[in-house]
């Protein structure tokens, strides 16, 4: 059995330093510019990243199997301090750890000793090959089939694979490829090595954001490989191990999303530092403050406590994560790009201007909506999940939750503990009512399932930590979640036509009380530092 423990606190530090030095050293800002003006994945620099010398592939690999063996906490570190310099390299990093998944989870003992020690060992660049171009989000409509072929016995020695992917990051300049293809006995991950005949590599996609992460359709025509390179060698468990990685995997973007927001906010608040109009700083402004920075703060902070609450979920043995994983995705995510597109704006003509980064952090930003599950597809299993969890339980789930942050009265706990038990009214109406059936009412729920995680995640974390500046941004959170989902699901309810649970909404917005005080103090903690 595999074993992911945390890595000591000042190796993985060490990782962290080594992870700046080599991108200061082999991809300072003019050349990542450079690249992304010419669409060029450089991949030199993706093979030296995971050459014996720097090895920022080994974290992610079981000890056992030459690696550091690392825990969600450690990946999503990595992810996070690796989104705060390029989006497009830690997407190559991504798809190495994404490719190497399904072996990691689904392959034999004798599988793990050849292909996991050649992945530490030798630093080969993997790519994983699941979506075609008729299969992105409907991964079901795989098109990409796997031909046993057998010898005169009848005994399987042998796969032809023929069918087209679509999107493969490090498509291009990958050494090995996991290939999820339909055999006789259903959806089966193959590895197939570069160089096999009947495998091209397409060309490197001209994109909107991570230009020089390579992106590329990869072509099989009967590519002929070994049956002990069927993963776990049992066909019908491909989308199985897709699905037990979900977990890690979203998290990893979710890490992304923090770290693409994280390094917009501050370069936002630098220029709000130094830019003065009409007299007084950028950042002195109350409207601009509480505009363009402080939201972002607020939403950032909050991304950062779920994801580390996923993370210490994930590390303490909970495995099958794959809700908690995408409410990670969805909020940090959609606040990594709303923060990326406010730097724009925070940094006015300059930011529109290439020089200035924030340009391209937000374009970067925009992919990680869509791959590793869209945030529809995710909202989906969110709102489905989650329901069928609350109804199941009898309000209890959401209960817990409740009664948990209730006593945090300096991180806004009461607040958020009244909308998360009406949030759990809410989703019983719906089901029972049937307005469940209906996909908008579906996603209207996940968005407030999200909202109301989120925000207890944050009440905890500030609760607990007695950090002034996270409990007035615990607080505002709160607040926020306070109005925007009771009014989202009264919305819902009217619109169907549905008799909604009882809201009250004086009580609610007596929880307004001492939000601008709170804004006021972010917007100076997070410029000036008091
Ligand atoms: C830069 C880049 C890198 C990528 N890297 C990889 C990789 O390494 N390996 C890999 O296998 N794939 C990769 N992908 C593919 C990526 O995962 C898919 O693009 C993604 O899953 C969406 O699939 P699609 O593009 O076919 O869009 P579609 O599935 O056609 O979706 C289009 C829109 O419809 C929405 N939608 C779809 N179904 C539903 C539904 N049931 N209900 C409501 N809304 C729905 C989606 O959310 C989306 O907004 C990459 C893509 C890009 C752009």
């Amino acid at each position: 059995m595999t074993t992911y423990t945390r890595l000591e606190a000042d190796d993985l530090e060490l990782i962290i330093g080594t992870l700046k030095e080599f991108t200061d050293r082999n991809a300072p800002w003019a050349r990542r510019i450079e690249w992304d003006e010419h669409d060029t994945c450089p991949a030199d620099v993706v093979r030296e990243m995971l050459s014996p010398e720097v090895g920022l592939h080994l974290p992610f690999l079981p000890a056992e199997y030459g690696g550091m063996g690392g825990g969600a906490y450690d990946i999503y570190r990595l992810s996070c301090e690796f989104a705060q310099i390029d989006l497009g390299l830690a997407t190559s990093m991504l798809a190495v750890a994404l490719g190497t998944d399904p072996i990691r989870v689904g392959c034999t003992e004798a599988q793990k000793q050849q292909w996991l020690t050649r992945i530490a060992g030798e630093g080969l660049i993997v790519a994983y090959a699941v979506t075609e171009p008729e299969a992105g989000s409907d991964v079901q409509n795989l098109q990409t089939v796997a031909r046993p072929i057998a010898d005169e016995n009848g005994r399987v020695t042998h796969y032809s694979i023929t069918g087209m992917k679509q999107f493969i990051s490090n498509g291009s300049i990958g050494d090995l490829y996991t290939v999820l293809a339909k055999a006789p006995g259903g959806p089966s991950f193959f590895i197939v090595e570069r160089g096999t005949p009947g495998l091209t590599p397409g060309k490197h996609e001209v994109k909107h954001g991570i230009r020089l992460s390579d992106t590329a359709q990869v072509l099989l025509e009967d590519v002929v490989v070994p049956a002990d390179q069927l993963i776990g060698e049992k066909e019908g468990e491909g989308l199985k191990q897709a699905n037990e990685v979900f977990g890690f995997t979203r998290l990893m973007v979710a890490a992304f999303g923090l770290g693409a927001g994280l390094a917009a906010l501050s370069r936002a608040i630098a220029y709000s530092m130094q830019r003065r109009a009409m007299g007084t700083l950028l950042c002195e402004k109350q409207g601009y403050t509480h505009k363009l920075l402080v939201p972002h703060s607020v939403r950032l902070a909050a991304a950062r406590a779920y994801i580390e609450h996923v993370a210490d979920l994930l590390d303490s043995g909970n495995k099958d994560r794959q809700v908690e994983g995408a409410i990670a995705k969805i909020f940090a995510t959609e606040s990594g790009n709303l923060a990326a597109d406010d730097a724009v704006q925070a940094l006015g003509g300059y930011g529109y201007c290439v020089e200035f980064e924030v340009e391209k952090i937000r374009r970067d930003a925009r992919i990680l909506r869509i791959y590793e599950g869209t945030s529809e597809i995710l909202q989906n299993i969110v709102g489905l999940y989650r329901m069928r969890e609350s109804v199941r339980s009898k309000g209890r789930f959401y209960g817990a939750m409740a009664e948990q942050v209730e006593p945090f009265e300096n991180a806004g706990g009461p607040a958020v503990a009244r909308v998360a038990r009406l949030l759990s009214e809410t989703l019983s109406v719906l089901f029972h009512k049937k307005l469940a059936q209906q996909q908008h009412a579906l996603f209207e729920c996940a968005t407030s399932v999200v909202e109301v995680e989120t925000a207890v995640a944050l009440v905890r974390a500030a609760g607990i930590s007695g950090d002034p500046l996270l409990q007035a941004q615990s607080r505002v959170h709160a607040s926020d979640v306070a109005l925007s989902v009771p009014v989202r699901l009264a919305k819902l309810f009217s619109g169907a036509g549905v008799e909604p649970p009882p809201i009250d909404f004086a009580a609610l917005l007596a929880y307004q009380s001492g939000r601008l005080a709170d804004l006021d103090f972010i917007a100076r903690a997070i410029t000036l530092g008091i």
